[in-house]
């Protein structure tokens, strides 16, 4: 069997398994490992607390630093709600097509780099050669964050790691992060007739948000020449503030839901301690002259790390050379590249499939895709190994 058709084989088989993030992703890394081992690799399965999913991490070659990761996520988002021409979870081939839920988000990339492992261990790795497949990354890279840590607990460190997200082959070397928070504000309700005897948390709430308008401002100015996103500068947003219950009522709770797309960590850094200093300093000795118990309280609803463009990145270079790309590109979307960054892991993203079918009704990957990130890693891995 050729590559290609061992490849639509094995995306037939994942495509089967409904991984939509909230559900079990086991029965997948499962038949995964087994491929794998079968292969010739050692396989890991890391499974979460609640043990109902896992990340997968297996390796062919010798053990220790250096090597490449050919990375995925094996969840996907739902698709009960959406409208579709087949069975989402039954892969259809149409014109050169393959139609179903992940086929480029992004099951397709990890049917080839399944693909492709009896070829890497018949050539004997001189360097490790590892794949990780993680859960829950639609919803905050909660599987990545997890494998992060174990590599950190280990003192491993990979030379590179390849992304295999749906960039429709291009080299993709940045995207900003993408943070989002509720704070909440607890005040002390009275009758509106009398407003020093209260706490009005939607006024507190409202000069929270005054300072984020601020600080919006003092992003723009931080903003390096260098960077290449749109906009290149970190950029917050408001997107919701909500509370209060009548006119006459000082109301004594409010929330602000808000979202930071930072440009680079020391950018999120910044905002997070200028707002804690405005907390610590101004608003709460406000609230707490007339209400010791009165609160400011964020929640962290997800925190993904950006990536970051360097100078030096040797899979960019690589990928860039192996592929014919004459330069790269910044993408809006948000993937688990950064976490190898903060490791310290030269990384990059590139994939078969375009991120216009991701999520969407009728999903689809190419054959020629496939073909094309088919040949990336024939060419890539005698390269890394
Ligand atoms: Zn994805």
């Amino acid at each position: 069997m050729s590559d290609l058709s061992e490849t639509r084989a094995i995306l037939g088989d994942l495509i089967s398994y409904p991984t939509v993030s909230w559900d079990s992703n086991l029965a997948m890394i499962g038949y995964l490992a087994d491929r794998l081992e079968t292969a010739g690799a050692r396989v890991e399965m890391l499974t979460d607390p609640t043990g109902a999913k896992a990340n997968l991490w297996a390796t062919i070659g010798p053990e220790g630093d250096g090597g490449l990761v050919l990375s995925g996520h094996s969840d996907v988002v739902p698709a009960a709600e959406q409208v579709w021409t087949s069975d989402p979870f039954l892969m259809d081939e149409r014109d050169g097509a393959l139609y179903g839920r992940g086929t480029c988000d992004m099951k397709g990339f990890i049917a080839a780099t399944v693909a492709m492992a009896p070829h890497i261990a018949a050539a004997n790795p001189k360097r490790p050669i590892h794949f990780a497949y993680t859960y829950d990354e639609e919803v905050g890279c909660l599987g990545g964050g997890a494998l992060m840590s174990l590599l950190r607990e280990r003192g491993l460190t990979p030379a590179m790691a390849l992304l295999g997200e749906p960039t429709e082959m291009r080299v993709i070397e940045g995207h900003k992060g993408c943070c989002e928070y509720s704070t909440y504000f607890t005040g002390l309700e009275g009758h509106g007739s009398g407003p020093d005897l209260g706490v009005n948390a939607v006024e507190f709430a409202v000069r929270y948000v005054t300072r984020l308008l601020a600080l919006k401002d003092e992003l723009r100015a931080r903003c390096r020449p260098e960077s290449r996103f749109d906009p290149p500068w970190t950029t917050l947003n408001t997107g919701a503030l909500v509370g209060g219950v009548a006119h006459n009522v000082i109301p004594g709770r409010a929330r602000v839901d808000w979202e930071m797309r930072p440009v680079d960590w020391s950018d999120a850094d910044f905002v997070k301690s200028e707002l804690a200093a405005f907390c610590e300093q101004e608003l709460l000795p406000a609230m707490r002259r007339i209400h010791p118990e009165a609160q400011i309280e964020t929640e962290v609803i997800g925190e993904v790390i950006g990536l970051e463009p360097m100078q030096q990145n040797e899979i960019r270079d690589l990928v860039m050379e192996l592929t014919g790309a004459n330069d790269t590109d910044l993408v809006a979307f948000n993937t688990e590249a950064g976490l190898y960054q903060q490791l310290g892991v030269d990384v990059v993203v590139c994939g078969p499939g375009s991120i216009a079918q991701a999520h969407k009704p009728d999903e689809f990957v190419t054959l020629d895709q496939l073909d094309q990130c088919l040949s990336l890693l024939h060419r890539l891995i005698p390269r890394a190994a």
